[in-house]
């Protein structure tokens, strides 16, 4: 189910070029109307669904309408993301309400080398990953047997 904006929560970012929604849609589905202030799905049916616009919204403006078999009617599954953690609040039919916090860095905030400073492989006919071996050798389990 595509991803939706509640409009009377949406501050439109405070009308800078680029809003959260827009910078984290990997989709460059999201717009931003500079009369309303308000953001927007440009294709629903483009959507994929990933949540990065819902975990970047910072006034929590943004949602998705959850599968039923995931989020039945009545139920409400919400993401508030912080910089170190995500915080996840569950409301059930019943009314119950539940919250789930997840760390999601290992690194401080900015800190995080591109690629975990590997070497790159360029070569496109090779079966490994760019960074691999030397990333596969710091993390064996993740090796896998040819
Ligand atoms: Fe509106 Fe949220 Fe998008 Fe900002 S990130 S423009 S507040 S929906
Ligand atoms: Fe883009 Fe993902 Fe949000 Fe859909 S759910 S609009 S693909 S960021």
């Amino acid at each position: 189910m595509p991803s939706y904006v509640i409009t009377e929560k949406c501050d439109g970012c405070k009308g800078q070029d680029k809003t959260a929604c827009m910078y984290a849609c990997p989709n460059d589905l999201m717009m931003l109307d500079k009369e309303t202030m308000k953001a927007t799905n440009l294709d629903a049916s483009a959507c994929w669904e990933c949540l990065c616009c819902v975990k970047a919204c910072p006034q929590q403006a943004m949602d998705l309408r959850g599968y039923a078999d995931f989020v039945p009617l009545g139920g409400s599954v919400v993401p508030l993301r912080g910089s170190d953690s995500i915080m996840w609040t569950v409301k059930f039919r019943n009314g119950m309400t539940k919250r789930f916090k997840f760390p999601i860095r290992t690194t401080e905030e900015g800190s995080a080398v591109p690629d975990g400073g590997y070497p790159i492989t360029t070569d496109i006919d090779d079966v490994e990953l760019s960074t691999e071996p030397a990333s596969a050798l710091d993390h064996p389990v993740w090796t896998f047997k040819k």
